[in-house]
């Protein structure tokens, strides 16, 4: 047994491990168990990969082929994003959706169905799936496609690991010119003009805006909007013309030790939010920055998650359709900054239509995704409560992927539940929402 958290660090829960890169293995355990998990890098946020017996794919971690000429990528399940980005940017190519971070395992991706910030175009990850090989509860390995096995398939995208272990899969890649993306950066006074701005700039490819949670008044919503393309050779200053297609360096910095509760604290968040609107406004509104500096801005900082202390934090992350946006949003910014518990980072996104491939366990919908980061304390929860029910009065939902808390009512208020066929593949999350 062993002490286990995914990034949140909450919850905590004793766990029997199970790692191997063998199938006859694998099936002998599957067989074995009456209840058990996948689990990639542990990268959700919080329950979602936990389990008494968990069987992590970590080592399922090879690339099995690429198509450098279809552009498709043939691997395992516990592949890191960041591997792959080693194989295939410099032959021209790059990941069609991607998180905040490239340290997630591609079967973890797509058991999630991840977003980017190209959804409002794109879609999401399980959009570019064209094969998958999935190991039953009764340990059989079945491959499965959009239409052989379609069931499978579709359980699978977006399942939470509910549907099987996921061993391989085929993906389709993003064609690229350079490694580099031309971010323009636009300030916002509030909400209303950023969703009016998201609006006009729907043919960007890649959208995401970061709100100050705790602004108030006049500034509720106050932002600062980034879109992206990827680079063109022309693009490009003259320094990085020789090395276009260069991949990622390794995390220089890892957090040593987990800071005290108290350090992230409410004026802290004040003194965090204010500092990154003023170097906003301070730096260049059109810039040309490596991949790595412009998806994935937060792996620079290893183990970041420790900045919260031994409680560990929740991230809140939720969806409202379009129509419900301005007024949705504005009344869940309200209540966060008006209570007192210290938002340090909002993110907004636009996501496009939902995909009709996927679980019913998967969160995408047409509308507005707002995620944002709050340290556990007693307080925290109630709040929490409280967002919950905007939430459902607006007809969103919560990305189970973020969730640590949310009720057995609220789930089965938001997601269509029915429809979920439970087998011995449950997580400590799906056990806590009733499935
Ligand atoms: C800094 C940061 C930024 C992020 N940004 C985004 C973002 O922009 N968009 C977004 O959508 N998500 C984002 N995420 C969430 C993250 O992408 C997902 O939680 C992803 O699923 C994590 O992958 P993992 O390999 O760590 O899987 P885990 O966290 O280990 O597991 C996640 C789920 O996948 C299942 N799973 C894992 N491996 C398998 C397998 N082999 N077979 C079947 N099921 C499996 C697990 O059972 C669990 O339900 C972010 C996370 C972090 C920490």
């Amino acid at each position: 047994m062993e002490s286990c958290c995914n990034w949140g660090r909450y919850p905590k829960v004793e766990a029997e491990v199970f790692s191997t890169d063998r199938y006859d293995d694998l099936a002998s355990l599957v067989k074995s168990e009456q209840v058990l998990i996948a689990r990639g890098n542990g990268r959700c946020y919080g329950d979602s990969a936990l389990q008494k017996k968990i069987c992590s794919t970590l080592s399922l971690n090879k690339c099995l082929e690429f198509d450098v000429h279809q552009g498709i990528l043939h691997a395992e399940a516990g592949i890191m994003l960041a591997d792959i980005l080693h194989i295939i940017v410099p032959n021209g190519f790059f990941l069609p959706v991607t998180p905040g971070t490239k340290w997630v395992t591609l079967a973890g991706a797509v058991a999630s169905n991840i977003h980017g910030k190209n959804h409002h175009n794109g879609g999401a990850i399980g959009r570019y799936i064209d094969e998958i090989t999935v190991m039953t509860d009764n340990g059989d390995i079945i491959t499965c496609t959009p239409s052989l096995n379609s069931d499978l398939f579709k359980s699978t995208i977006g399942g939470m690991g509910l549907s099987g272990i996921i061993l391989h899969l085929k993906l389709r890649l993003k064609k690229i010119e350079t490694g580099f993306m031309v971010q323009e950066k636009i300030c916002l006074p509030g909400l209303k003009e950023l969703l009016e701005k998201f609006e006009t700039n729907q043919d960007s490819s890649y959208s995401v805006a970061w709100i100050d949670a705790m602004a108030k008044g006049k500034s509720l919503g106050r932002s600062v909007l980034f879109l992206g393309e990827h680079a063109l050779p022309e693009d490009l200053p003259l320094p990085y013309q020789n090395d276009v297609l260069r991949v990622h360096e390794k995390t220089t910095f890892r957090l040593p030790f987990t800071f005290p509760s108290f350090f992230l604290g409410k004026a802290v968040a004040k003194f965090f939010n204010q500092a990154y609107l003023l170097k906003a406004k301070m730096t260049r509104t059109i810039q040309v920055l490596h991949y790595d500096q412009y998806f994935y801005p937060l792996d620079a900082i290893g183990q970041w998650n420790k900045f919260y202390g031994h409680k560990g934090f929740l991230q809140y992350q939720f969806v409202l359709p379009l129509e419900h946006g301005l007024e949705g949003l504005t009344q869940i910014l309200e209540k966060i900054s008006s209570s007192n518990s210290g938002a340090h980072l909002a993110v907004l996104k636009q996501l496009g239509e939902a995909e009709e491939m996927c679980s019913p366990l998967s969160f995408p919908m047409k509308g507005y995704t707002l995620a944002v980061d709050f340290k556990v304390s007693d307080a925290i929860f109630k709040l929490l409560d409280e967002l919950d029910q905007l939430v459902l009065k607006y007809g969103g939902r919560l990305y189970l992927t973020k969730d640590a808390r949310m009720s057995k009512e609220m789930f089965a208020a938001t997601y269509a539940v029915d429809q979920i066929n439970v087998t011995k593949f449950k997580s400590l999350q799906t056990e806590r929402l009733g499935l």
